[in-house]
C-alpha cells in the first residue's frame, strides 16, 4: 500500500487516455464525501457532502469540500452523480450549484426529491436526470451504469463508470442486508458481471471496515422496538435521522400495532417523511399520522412523537426537549427511543441529552442498552465478499478515517489484490489510472471550507483558533491614551476583561510594564499606533503568562492624545 506523501505538488496534466480520481472530501474523515473524475478533458463529480463540525470548531454550521481545484473548470463538469440522499453526500450540492446552477444532478427518485427540497431553500431549481438500477446513461466521455445497493436510506445506488481508461466501480455507501424492509438488496450479481468484464478501479465504503463479520439486518430490530411500544406506560418519543425511512417505517408499524397515533416533529423530519410518503417509500396506514394538536388531546399511552436530534444537535427537537426549551415537556413515565447510531465525536452531546431526559423522568432506550440500531455500512465480512466477487485490479478505499481506510485496504490485499494496486489516498490526492495501473500524481487543495451563518469560506482555521482561545482563556482589552509628543501614557490605561479572572487590582501590576515598553519605544523613535499596540499586547501577554500561566486574547487600542 502506498504511504503518505507530504511533499506532493500540483499534479501535471493527465496523460492522454488516463483517468484521474480526486477525492475532495471523505478520506481521513466521516463526511463531506466528494470525488471528482477527470477524463478526456471533462469532469464527473460523484457526491458533494457536508461534514458536521466537532466541539473544537465552535460556531461552524457545516464544513464543505474545497472547490478551488475545479472552480476554473466548472464548464467541463458534465454531471454530478448523487449515490444517495444523506447529508454527507448531498449537503454540499447547493454551494456548488450557486457557482454553476445548470450542472445536471443524476440520482434515484428519492435522492433527487431530497436534494430538490434542499435546493428550494437555496432558491435553486436544478436540472435533474432521474436514474434507477440497471440504467445506462452517457455524460460526455463517461458511460455510467447504476446498480442497486442497500443502505440506511432507501434508493441508494452504486455507479459504474466506463471510460477509455477502464472500468471504475464506486459503491457509494452500502451494506449487504439480505432481508431489508424494501426487499431491494445490493446487486451482487451486477457486481459479479462487472467483475467478469474487469474492474480496473474499485472505490469502496470503508466506514465499518474494522468491524468483523456482517452488519445485522434492519429486520433484527423488530423485537426491541416492539418491546418499547408494548411496555411504555405513557408517551413514546422516537428520535432518528430524518432520512432513515426504513427505521421510521418500523416505528410507524409498531405504533399502529399498539394503538398509538404519530406526529412528526422538526422541519427536516416533517419534510422528508412527507416526501417519502408521497413517493411511496413510506407506507403510512390511514389515520395513523396526525397533527400535533390532535395528538395533544389523546391519552399519553396512545401517543408517539417522531423527532430529530438523535445526535445531540443543540438546535434539534430532542435536545430542546431535554433543555426544557420545547413545547413538548418530558415528564415522568415518558419513554424516549434513540433509534440511531452514535456518530463518533457526538458522544458527549448525546450522553448529555440522555442524562437530561432521564433527569426529567424519562426512560431512555438507546443502542447502548437495547438492540435498536444497525449500521448502514458493510462490515469486514461483506467487504471481503465484494472483493472476491469483483476481483478488482486496483482498489481505493473511500469514506472513512485513516484507520478505516487502512483496514479496508488490508482486506483487499488479503483477498489477493496486489499491494501496489491498493491506494490509500488523502483528500486532494490525484490518483491517476493509466494503462491499468494506479499512481498518486500530485495533490490539489482540499482543506476545510467553513459555512458560518451566511458566510461560506469566510471563517478560517485562525478564526477557529481565536474562538477556542476566547473560550478557554478569555479576552483583555487595553485602551491606552498615548501623548503624541512624549509617546507616554496620557493617563492610566483602561482594562476590560471577559472570561479572565480579575478584580479591581489585578491589572495594577501591568501598568508599569506598559509604561516601560512605551518608554523604550519612544527612545527608539517607534511611534505608530499599530506598533505601539503590538508592544502593549506583548507586555500584557507576557505579564498574564508569568503571573498566572494564562494566555488570554489581548486587544490593544491606542488612541493619540
Ligand atoms: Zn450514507
Amino acid at each position: 500500500m502506498s504511504r503518505t506523501h507530504p511533499e506532493l505538488r500540483t499534479p501535471p496534466a493527465l496523460p492522454d487516455g488516463g483517468l484521474r480520481v480526486i477525492a475532495l472530501g471523505g478520506l481521513g474523515e466521516i463526511g463531506r464525501n466528494m470525488t471528482v473524475f477527470e477524463h478526456a478533458g471533462k469532469l464527473l463529480i460523484v457526491d458533494i457532502g457536508v461534514l458536521f463540525p466537532e466541539e473544537h470548531q465552535p460556531g461552524i454550521d457545516v464544513i464543505l469540500p474545497d472547490f478551488t481545484s475545479i472552480r476554473d473548470r466548472l464548464d467541463d463538469v458534465v454531471a454530478i452523480v448523487l449515490t444517495h440522499g444523506h447529508e454527507d453526500h448531498i449537503g454540499g450540492v447547493p454551494y456548488l450549484l450557486r457557482e454553476r446552477a445548470d450542472i445536471p444532478l443524476v440520482g434515484s427518485r428519492l435522492t433527487l426529491a431530497f436534494i430538490e427540497a434542499k435546493l428550494k431553500e437555496h432558491r435553486i431549481t436544478p436540472v435533474k436526470v432521474e436514474v434507477a438500477e440497471g440504467d445506462l446513461v452517457e455524460f460526455g466521455p463517461f458511460d455510467l451504469e447504476f446498480l442497486a445497493v442497500n443502505h440506511s436510506i432507501p434508493d441508494a445506488l452504486a455507479v459504474a463508470i466506463r471510460t477509455a481508461a477502464g472500468l471504475v466501480l464506486h459503491t457509494g455507501d452500502f451494506k449487504m442486508d439480505q432481508f431489508p424492509l424494501d426487499r431491494r438488496i445490493t446487486d451482487l450479481r451486477g457486481f459479479a458481471r462487472l467483475g467478469e468484464e474487469g474492474v480496473d478501479l474499485f472505490l469502496t465504503d470503508s466506514t465499518n471496515a474494522e468491524v468483523p463479520g456482517f452488519t445485522m439486518s434492519e429486520g433484527e430490530l423488530v423485537p426491541a422496538i416492539e418491546k418499547v411500544f408494548r411496555t411504555a406506560p405513557r408517551r413514546v418519543i422516537v428520535s432518528s435521522f430524518a432520512s432513515h425511512v426504513h427505521r421510521i417505517q418500523q416505528v410507524l408499524d409498531q405504533a399502529h400495532a399498539h394503538g398509538r397515533k404519530v406526529a412528526f416533529v422538526g422541519r427536516s423530519m416533517v419534510r422528508n417523511m412527507g416526501i417519502a410518503r408521497d413517493l411511496g417509500y413510506l407506507d403510512v396506514p390511514d389515520g395513523l399520522v396526525v397533527d400535533m394538536k390532535v395528538l395533544e388531546k389523546l391519552p399519553a399511552d396512545q401517543v408517539c412523537l417522531v423527532c430529530t436530534g438523535s445526535q445531540g444537535e443543540p438546535m434539534a427537537a430532542l435536545s430542546r426537549m431535554a433543555n426544557r426549551d420545547h413545547v413538548i415537556r418530558i415528564t415522568e413515565g415518558d419513554t424516549v427511543l434513540l433509534a440511531s447510531s452514535l456518530i463518533p465525536g457526538n458522544e458527549n452531546a448525546i450522553y448529555r441529552v440522555i442524562n437530561e431526559l432521564t433527569r426529567w423522568g424519562a426512560t431512555v432506550v438507546h443502542k447502548g442498552n437495547a438492540k435498536v440500531h444497525v449500521s448502514g455500512h458493510a462490515s469486514a465480512g461483506e467487504l471481503v465478499y465484494c472483493y472476491n466477487i469483483v476481483k478488482p485490479r486496483n482498489v481505493m478505499p473511500v469514506h472513512g478515517e485513516w484507520r478505516h481506510l487502512r483496514a479496508n485496504g488490508d482486506l483487499a490485499i488479503r483477498t489477493g489484490v496486489h499491494p501496489k494496486g491498493v491506494v490509500i489516498a488523502e483528500d486532494g490526492f490525484a490518483v491517476d489510472l493509466v494503462a491499468g495501473r494506479v499512481r498518486i500524481a500530485g495533490k490539489v487543495p482540499a482543506g476545510n471550507v467553513y459555512v458560518d451563518g451566511e458566510t461560506v469560506g469566510g471563517a478560517t482555521e485562525a478564526h477557529l483558533k481565536d474562538r477556542r482561545n476566547l473560550a478557554e482563556e478569555g479576552v483583555i482589552t487595553v485602551v491606552a491614551i498615548v501623548d503624541a509628543d512624549t509617546g507616554m501614557l496620557a493617563e492610566p490605561p483602561d482594562f476590560l476583561a471577559r472570561g479572565f479572572a480579575h478584580d479591581e487590582k489585578t491589572f495594577e501590576a501591568v501598568v508599569p510594564l506598559i509604561e516601560k515598553a512605551l518608554a523604550k519605544a519612544a527612545e527608539e523613535g517607534v511611534g505608530g499606533a499599530t506598533q505601539l499596540e503590538q508592544l502593549i499586547s506583548r507586555a500584557v501577554g507576557q505579564w498574564a503568562h508569568r503571573s498566572g500561566r494564562r494566555s488570554p486574547m489581548i486587544i490593544p487600542i491606542v488612541i493619540d492624545a
